[in-house]
Parts: C-alpha cells; structure tokens; sequence
C-alpha cells in the first residue's frame, strides 16, 4: 500500500498486474505502528540461529532472509546474515562488498578468518551485519568433501565465543538451492530451520526430501535442530491455487507455519537492484508490511521459546 493506493477506494489491478488494495483504518494505524522505529521488537531469551533451507531455487530464501533480518534490525534487535550461496545474492542485496578476495564465509568455513573479520555493517542499519559470499564459495561444495569435518566447519566457526565478539540477537544463514555440503554445515550450525514455501503448484514437491535431511541431521549431527518455521512467500491472492496451497501447507505444518503470508509484490523484487532491503526502498508497500509483519511474529515467538 503506498500513498495513493491508500486514498483509493476500492481494489483495483495495478499496471503491474497486483491487486492494491485499500487498507481499513484499523489496518493502517497498525501498520504505521510497525512502521514506527521507536516500537521496539522483543528480545530473544537466547540468540535464535536460524537456516533458510529449500533446495528449490527462486522460493524467496534470499528474499525473507535480508528482510526478515531488515525487519528485526530496525525494531532494536542486532542481526547477522550469513551469506552461505555462491552467487552471493543476500550480499547484494545488503549492499555488501562481496568482490572475489573479500574475506568471506568461504575464508571462514577454512578456518582463515574470525567471523568477527568477516562481517560487515549493512548500510541498511546499523544494527544489521553481513558475513558475505563470494565466487570463491564456488569451489567449496567440492573442496569440503576433502575437509576434515566437512559437516561441521561453520558450527566450529560459529561459537557462542565468535558470535558474541559481534552480538546479534538473531542469525540467519542464507543456503544455496541444494541440499549439498553448505546447505548441511547450515543446519548442523543452526537451532531452527526456517522454510519458504512458494505458494504455487510445485511447492511442495521435494519437500519431502528437504524433511528427510532435515532428519538425517537431527539423528547423525544436530539433535537440537528444530523446523520451527514456515513462511508462505510470493502468495497471489487472485489464484486458487494459492488458497490451496497455503491451506495444505497450514494442514499438514499447524503452528509451524507464520500467520503472515508473503505477497507478490513488485516492490519486493526490485529492492535489491537498489542494493537495498524492501523496507527502505518502499516502507509503504505490501511486500515491506508483510516481512516487517512476520519478522514481528519471529520475534514474538522468539520472546516466548
Ligand atoms: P531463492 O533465494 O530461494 O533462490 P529469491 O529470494 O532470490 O529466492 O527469490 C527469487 C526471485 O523472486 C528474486 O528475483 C526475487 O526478487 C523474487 N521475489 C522473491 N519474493 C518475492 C515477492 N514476494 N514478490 C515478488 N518477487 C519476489
Ligand atoms: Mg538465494
């Protein structure tokens, strides 16, 4: 919603093909609530590590990681992305220098580097950190084969000792579409698993094998490993299909899955060619809304684990 869709009275499609919609009044104090820097998202009794696992390329991984982080940033909580994809997108999209040569999670997954000499504030805020990707994590899939604790190398980089040296509140490691090498030291680092689903017709094809390492990790590697969160993205409120999708993700996962529903929403996918969250590049929109929405409920979950 921004400005002038607010004024209008009825729902109508946008040029860009979404459905704008006008808020009721109660909708729109609570958003300019959330909005609001001064409302302050509660902290976590402890530091919440969460992996953002899907193996499925394009379900919007990248997308709720920088956001969700965004959100809870800006509401007072100290965040670290850790950027775990070759490609390097989450560092992108937070602005984050990521040329080849960069220290970077590659540098520190060899033991070359603290994780405190890789991170870098994000310009997005100053409560936001970005251990970034570079191309040289191309060859790490391969290389870890080799390693010595090929599992486990980004859980013995991320001690509570390394992670306090830089203090966040919450972590999210940002995984590549495969359920390879990077993708398992993610969850055998992590506390929680954080899926998105895609809310269209193959959604939930391979999702069984998402859950099946997910087991395998929890019984070999990582017992404390927990799937607590789903969030349902690039929802398109015109399709049934999504209905359908959404309500047999929410059957089969209960209270795993977050109330918020991300939108499809433009604004959200242009944000990072700005090298900006959606957040700051459009506060008003539906797509900023909804991921500051869910990183509320993340945060309140947070409060009461
Ligand atoms: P992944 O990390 O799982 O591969 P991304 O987060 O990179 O997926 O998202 C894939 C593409 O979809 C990107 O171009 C991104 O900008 C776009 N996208 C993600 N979420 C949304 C959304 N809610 N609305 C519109 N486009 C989106
Ligand atoms: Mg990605």
């Amino acid at each position: 919603m921004g400005a002038e869709e607010v004024q209008s009275p009825v729902s109508h499609p946008t040029p860009a093909g979404e459905v704008s919609w006008t808020p009721i009044a109660e909708e729109a104090e609570r958003a300019a609530k959330l909005l609001h820097p001064e409302t302050k998202f509660p902290k976590p009794a402890h530091r919440r590590v969460f992996t953002i696992a899907n193996q499925k390329g394009g379900v919007g991984k990248t997308t709720s990681a920088v956001n969700l982080a965004a959100g809870l940033a800006m509401h007072g909580l100290k965040v670290l992305v850790i950027d775990l994809d070759p490609q390097g997108n989450a560092s992108t999209a937070l602005a984050i220098e990521h040329r080849s040569g960069t220290p970077s999670i590659y540098e520190v997954l060899l033991g070359e580097v603290s994780l405190r000499d890789a991170a870098q504030v994000s310009d997005q805020s100053p409560n936001l950190y970005c251990v970034p990707a570079t191309i040289d994590l191309a060859g790490a899939e391969i290389e870890l084969v080799e390693m010595h604790g090929r599992e486990t190398r980004l859980r013995a980089a991320l001690t509570d000792q390394a992670l306090d040296e830089i203090g966040p509140d919450y972590v999210f490691i940002d995984c590549p579409p495969s359920l390879g090498l990077l993708t398992v030291n993610a969850m055998v680092a992590a506390q929680e698993v954080l899926i998105p689903i895609q809310c269209e017709y193959y959604a939930l094809e391979g999702l069984s094998q998402l859950l099946k390492n997910v087991e395998l990790v929890q019984k070999h590697l990582n017992p404390e490993l927990d799937l607590s969160t789903i969030l349902l993205t690039m929802y398109d409120g015109r399709t049934k299909l999504a209905d359908q999708v959404s309500a047999e993700v929410r059957s089969h996962f209960g209270d795993v899955v977050l109330q918020t529903v991300i939108p499809r929403n433009v604004k959200v996918s242009e944000a990072p060619s700005f090298g900006q969250t959606v957040l700051s590049y459009d506060p008003g929109s539906r797509g900023a809304m909804s991921y500051l929405d869910a990183s509320r409920e993340i945060a309140e979950r947070g409060a009461a684990r």
